[in-house]
This record gives structure tokens, C-alpha cells and sequence, in this order.
């Protein structure tokens, strides 16, 4: 089998894809993207006609702003939304964030989904990836060399590899047969935009009033509100929510329905927590909400899905490019999954802070005073923004597996010189090479760097694979995740 990286002989001969993703989501946009850096050929299959118009505003937290600077991306991102504090969002416990936390990027963007969504699909079509719309993957077969995916209307399309972005339902793993153990809902609330009939003032004063978890309206200006509120009262779950089942919930807690009128989209959401057993079944994955669900306590599906996105984009290219070491595949379940558990369990401790049951509540007190300490709010910032996560790349220092704040160099920032998807030996000794790496691994020997080590080799994902200043064993370690050297 080849892979045809040009669309020239398209009509005649039957299409053979590098990569297919289903789902052009924010995780699948963000994949095909960095699949294309390295000139992966990438056709993404969407099931919706039109992009998804509801706006949900999404917080894009400090990791995924990284990821958006490393790949020149936060330029167009940041225009398009609201920058905030970076604290605050464990369980909503008001809590400023540290000062100096450890990021050149150290605030929350709040950003319409439907935006971001559209800015990672622009990226990755600017990058040359197909994408298909109205286009459901329905089947799929694999074997040893690639993997056959069957559409709705009958058609079957040759990949080399297939990768299920296609959301918490996701097709891809249902028919995988991977399992997705967890917790069902348990909870529903209701989430809308609607117009409002009374006086702002006049909200701001009822809402300020009631303490009820999973319950807001928050004024998106232009007389627009949006509304949450639990959906305790609303029984059949299969059927979308109608504005009468806001206006009988918000009456049920507030007194009032507010006038609400004339929505612009309204749904449900429950605070299922599940975890798909594999993220790789031979030549198909699984990334984003296909692979993990949870409540949106704390603001991390979307971004802990665009960061599946890259920490797995640059190991499948090396796969189709030839380069990559055998095990390298796996290390994407191996750092992942871990890190979609520690989101889980994250969530399911929110979910029990915003309770409002006494326990819970005394808890929720005794934590609140508890983040008056440093460390402690520190560390969950870090669990929120995803700036804490170390993979386990064996002994070593603290820094190793970690990923690499932007730092200022000689000839300007870290992330500038990142944007290619490569990796990047930092050299302050200025006596190492990448050697027979070069056509992967980008070497930038500069004695003025920010750090506190003499080298350190970063992977195209920003993460720390090596530190030190022995030519063998940075050899060692480029092998270890770059494969043999050219030549
Ligand atoms: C109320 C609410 C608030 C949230 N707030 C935040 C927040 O502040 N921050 C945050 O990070 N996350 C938030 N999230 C979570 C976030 O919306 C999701 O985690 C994110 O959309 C997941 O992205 P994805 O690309 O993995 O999946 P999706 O966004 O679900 O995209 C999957 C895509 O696959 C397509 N598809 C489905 N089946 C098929 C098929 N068979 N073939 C082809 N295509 C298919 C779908 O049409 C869709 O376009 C929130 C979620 C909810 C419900």
C-alpha cells in the first residue's frame, strides 16, 4: 500500500489516506493539524453538515494557550475571546490564583466553542488536511496494513490509520468494542441562552441571593442571558429540554422565571465520568471525549482533548513517516490515560463540593480555607490548567517529563521556534549536536537560555525528554524517541 499525498489522481485511483479522523471537533481539528505538520496526508469525516452554531463559551486554561503559542495560533485566539483570572475554578471556589505561577501564559481565555472550533479547523485546512462534512462514519475493519472505514451512504475509504474524535457517543469506540467504564448521570442541569424580561439589576440582586450549586444567569450583554439550572424536575432525559422546563426550574428555585423568552439554543448535561479502557486498538485510537467523559466542573473537556490532539499528532506522523521507535505508539495510552484518570477523579470531587448537602458544604468550607495556603491552591491551579503534569519518563530530575514553560532566548522566545512540530535540543553548552537527527530534531545552541541546566532536548510537544551534557547520552535518549539517526 502507498499513501498519496496529492489530490491529482483523486477521480481514478481509489484513495488510500495516511490518516482518517471521524469527528472534526475540537480534538479532531486539532489532530489533523498536527498531523499535517509533518505532511501526513489527513482526511477528517464529520458527521453535522454545518459547523455547530451554539455558543458555549469555553475556557481555554493555561496549558492549551501554550499549545496555541507553540503553534503560532494565539495570536488569531486571543482577539476572538475574553482573557480572565487563571484561579477560581476548582469547584468555583473563589480563590485568586498564585501570582507566580509558572507560565508565560498565566490567564484563562474565555472563548465561544463554535470559535475555537472554527480556528482549528481553518489551521488545519491552511495545513492542507480534507475535511468532509455530512459524512458519519458508520463501519470500520482493520488489518495488517491499514484500516477500511465505512461511511453511511455505503462508500469505503483506505487508511493507514484511523483516529475516533467523534465525541462522548463516539461510533469509533462502540464499534472497537472498547469498554467505557464509569459512572452513569446522576445529575442533570440545564444550560441555555435565552432573552430575559426584567431589568438586569434586578437579576443580579435575585441571583446574588440564592445559593444553589449548578445554577447561574450571566448576561452575554445585548439583553442575551446565559442561563444554568438543575434539571431536577425534568423527567424524560431523551427529549431536548423546552424553555417551559426553564421557566419551571428557575421558578422552582428563584421564584421568578425571569421573563425568560426567545432561546437561542438549550440543552442537558449529566455528570457521567467514564474512561475508556485503551486508547490504541492496533491501527485505530481514540482521543478526546471519545475517550473520556466527564462533568464540566472546572472548564477541561476541550482542553484536555486538544491536548490528547498533541500529544499523540507528532507520534503518528513519526509512525507513517517511518522514524518512530516501536514503542513509541503506545507511549499516547501510556501518558494519557493516566492523565484523563486524574481529570476524572478531579471532577467527581468537584461535583461532590457543589453539592448542597451539609457535608459536602463543611468540606467545601474546611478546602476553601485550606487554599489559603499556597501549596495548596497551587497545586489544584495545576491540576485544573493542566501546567502539572509530569509524564513518567523514568528517574531523573524534576524537570524531566515535565513540559517546558515559554522561556526568553538570545534570538527571542521558546514557542517562536516551535512552531514547525519538531523536536529541539536547547544547548546551553554549545559543544552537543542533534547530529543524525537534524532532519527531525532542530538544535538551537544559545549560552544565554533561561534555564538552570546546561541542555535539555524537548519533544515536539513541548515535554522535557533529557537534560544534561553528555553527547552519548543525549544520543541515547534522541534514539529513545526519535529513532535511529538518518544515514
Ligand atoms: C455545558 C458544557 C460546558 C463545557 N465547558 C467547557 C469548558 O469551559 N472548557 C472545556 O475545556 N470543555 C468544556 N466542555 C467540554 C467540551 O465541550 C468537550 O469536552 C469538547 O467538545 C470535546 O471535544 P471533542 O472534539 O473531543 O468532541 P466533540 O466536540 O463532541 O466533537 C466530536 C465531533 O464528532 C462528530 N461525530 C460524531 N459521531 C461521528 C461519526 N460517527 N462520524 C463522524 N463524525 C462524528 C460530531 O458531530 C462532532 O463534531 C463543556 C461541555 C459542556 C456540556
Amino acid at each position: 500500500m502507498h499513501s498519496q499525498h496529492s489530490t491529482a489522481g483523486a477521480d481514478r485511483a481509489p484513495r488510500v489516506f495516511d490518516v482518517i479522523i471521524a469527528g472534526c471537533g475540537p480534538t479532531g481539528a486539532m489532530l489533523a493539524a498536527e498531523l499535517r505538520l509533518h505532511d501526513v496526508s489527513v482526511l477528517v469525516l464529520e458527521k453535522e453538515t454545518e459547523p455547530a452554531s451554539f455558543v458555549r463559551i469555553v475556557g481555554l486554561h493555561i496549558r492549551s494557550l501554550e499549545l496555541m503559542a507553540m503553534r503560532g495560533l494565539l495570536e488569531r485566539v486571543l482577539p476572538r475571546g475574553r482573557r480572565r483570572p487563571a484561579g477560581g475554578f476548582f469547584a468555583a471556589i473563589p480563590k485568586p490564583a498564585p501570582e507566580d505561577l509558572d507560565s508565560a501564559y498565566a490567564y484563562l481565555l474565555g472563548i465561544p466553542q463554535p470559535v475555537i472550533e472554527r480556528l482549528l479547523e481553518e489551521h488545519a485546512l491552511e495545513l492542507g488536511a480534507q475535511v468532509r462534512r455530512g459524512r458519519p462514519v458508520t463501519g470500520l475493519e482493520q488489518d495488517e496494513e491499514g484500516v477500511t472505514v465505512e461511511l453511511a451512504d455505503g462508500e469505503r475509504l483506505r487508511s493507514r490509520y484511523l483516529v475516533g474524535c467523534d465525541g462522548a457517543r463516539s461510533t469509533v469506540r462502540g464499534l472497537l468494542g472498547v469498554g467505557f467504564p464509569g459512572e452513569p448521570s446522576r445529575t442533570d442541569t440545564l444550560m441555555g441562552e435565552m432573552r430575559v424580561g426584567v431589568p438586569p439589576e434586578e437579576i443580579a440582586a435575585k441571583v446574588a441571593e440564592i445559593s444553589v450549586s449548578r445554577f447561574w444567569l450571566r448576561p452575554f450583554g445585548e439583553g442575551v442571558y446565559s442561563v444554568l439550572v438543575p434539571a431536577a424536575g425534568v423527567s424524560d432525559r431523551a427529549e431536548p429540554p423546552t424553555l417551559e422546563d426553564f421557566k419551571r426550574q428557575l421558578r422552582a428555585i428563584a421564584g421568578t422565571d425571569f421573563g425568560v423568552h426567545s432561546p437561542r439554543w438549550m440543552s442537558r448535561f449529566g455528570d457521567a465520568t467514564r474512561l475508556a479502557e485503551r486508547y490504541r486498538t492496533g491501527r485505530v485510537l481514540l482521543a478526546g471525549d471519545a475517550a473520556h467523559i466527564h462533568p464540566p466542573t472546572g472548564g477541561q473537556g476541550l482542553n484536555l482533548g486538544v491536548q490528547d490532539a498533541f500529544n499523540l499528532g507528532w507520534k503518528l506522523a513519526a509512525q507513517i513517516r517511518g522514524w518512530a521507535p516501536e514503542t513509541l505508539l503506545d507511549t499516547y495510552h501510556a501518558e494519557r490515560h493516566p492523565v484523563a484518570e486524574a481529570v476524572l477523579e478531579n471532577t467527581r470531587a468537584q461535583m461532590e463540593l457543589t453539592s448542597t448537602e451539609p457535608g459536602p458544604q463543611a468540606v467545601r468550607r474546611l478546602l476553601t480555607e485550606l487554599m489559603d495556603f499556597d501549596q495548596v491552591n497551587r497545586h489544584l491551579i495545576e491540576k485544573i490548567t493542566a501546567i502539572g503534569i509530569r509524564y513518567d519518563f523514568g528517574a531523573g530530575p524534576d524537570l524531566l517529563g515535565r513540559r517546558l514553560r515559554d522561556i526568553e532566548l538570545g534570538q527571542g522566545h521558546l514557542y517562536g521556534l516551535l512552531h514547525s512540530g519538531r523536536g529541539l535540543l536547547l544547548d546551553r553548552t554549545e559543544r552537543l549536536t542533534a547530529g543524525g537527527w537534524s532532519d527531525r530534531v532542530d538544535h538551537l545552541a544559545d549560552p544565554t537560555a533561561e534555564l538552570d541546566v546546561p541542555c535539555l532536548l524537548l519533544r515536539p510537544d513541548g515535554h522535557v525528554a533529557w537534560i544534561g551534557d553528555d553527547q552519548q547520552d543525549l544520543n541515547d535518549h534522541l534514539t529513545r524517541w526519535f529513532g535511529k539517526p538518518a544515514g
